[in-house]
């Protein structure tokens, strides 16, 4: 009898042994699905009812909320069980004005610890563009001014051609005789911005010249394109606070100054850039001119291999979450 008891004992004991092996590698959470909504925000994510994965979560997603917060955002998820892990994937697609941004993020979560690492798997999609933006791509900022002229659609199809875009700020005087080019402009996805009318320095002139300047050619280009310039370059990038207050527009001037107009020799303008460039940069040249025109056939090609995407002004500040705000300067996007 006392045998069997001590048998029986062991037999009970071996049993618990197993079933909390069979616990320990099986451990399920109960994942419940919450939905946090807000104006433009929707949010679908999971609570696992544990501190630790709970907590980091919620810090996740209010870090994601804040980096977005100019954007219309709906995040939800997916996950699946593998042997020892969770792994849970966040989809999350943000509007703001034209663009659509898709962002995906992987998290690994422990099934033992609960410890989350981050996999590698973060990528995002631009769908306005159709191109996928790596978040290690650089992005720079090409303007040209003074234009239109003949030279600016070499520069447009160059452009075209590597799936590159820029900002041409155009002079009001200059519309009339190239409707054209400011169509082609529109057609290929380039952003056109207001260089004034007459190209006369504003830093003398008063504040109804400044806005007849200013206004003039923003009707001129709607004129054409149906399209009003959001963006300013005062004539020589020269503002003072009149200048600021009159123009109810953002002012974007560069930090990388090719000096173009000065040199007449594309290789010189092509290292100009290749020497300086960093990703948020906006790069001054002027597309009237065939060296500058040869320059950007030149340089294109060496920057894509650095690994920098050419983009507008507007889109290098959206891509670098920068809101731009009227009457306010800006030289790069950092
Ligand atoms: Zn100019």
């Amino acid at each position: 009898m006392i045998k069997f008891i001590k048998r029986m004992i062991i037999f009970i004991i071996f049993i618990l042994i197993i079933v909390f092996l069979v616990y320990l590698n099986k451990k399920e959470y109960n994942i419940k699905n919450f939905i946090y909504k807000i104006d433009n925000k929707e949010i679908h994510y999971p609570i696992f009812s544990n501190t630790k994965i709970d907590e980091y979560l919620n810090r996740y997603l209010d870090e994601r909320i804040k980096k977005l917060d100019q954007y219309d955002i709906y995040i939800d998820y997916d996950y699946q069980y593998t042997k020892n892990n969770i792994v849970l994937t966040f989809y999350e697609t943000a509007y703001y004005d034209k663009m659509l941004l898709n962002n995906t993020k992987s998290f690994n979560i422990d099934l033992k610890s609960s410890d989350i690492t981050i996999s590698n798997n973060d990528i995002s999609y631009d769908v306005y563009n159709k191109k996928s933006i790596n978040s290690n791509k650089k992005y720079i900022a090409f303007t040209f001014d003074d234009g239109p002229n003949h030279n600016t659609k070499k520069i447009i199809e160059t452009l075209k051609k590597y799936d590159m875009k820029a900002t041409f700020f155009v002079l009001g005087n200059r519309i009339e005789k190239n409707k054209e080019i400011i169509k082609l402009m529109k057609e290929y996805n380039m952003e056109i911005g207001n260089h004034t009318y007459s190209h006369r320095l504003l830093t003398n002139a008063t504040s109804e010249d400044i806005i007849y300047e200013v206004k003039k050619t923003n009707q001129l280009i709607f004129d054409v394109i149906n399209y009003y310039p959001k963006l300013v370059r005062p004539s020589y990038g020269s503002f003072n606070s009149k200048i600021k207050k009159s123009i109810n527009m953002p002012i974007i001037i560069w930090n990388i100054d090719t000096l173009d107009w000065k040199y007449h020799n594309s290789k010189k303008i092509a290292n100009s850039i290749l020497k300086k460039v960093k990703d948020g940069d906006i790069i001054l040249m002027h597309d009237i001119y065939s060296a500058t025109a040869n320059a950007v056939e030149l340089v294109i090609p060496k920057l894509i291999e650095e690994g920098y995407e050419i983009v507008t002004v507007s889109e290098l500040f959206q891509y670098k979450n920068i809101k731009l705000e009227n009457g306010k300067v800006y030289g790069n996007a950092r």
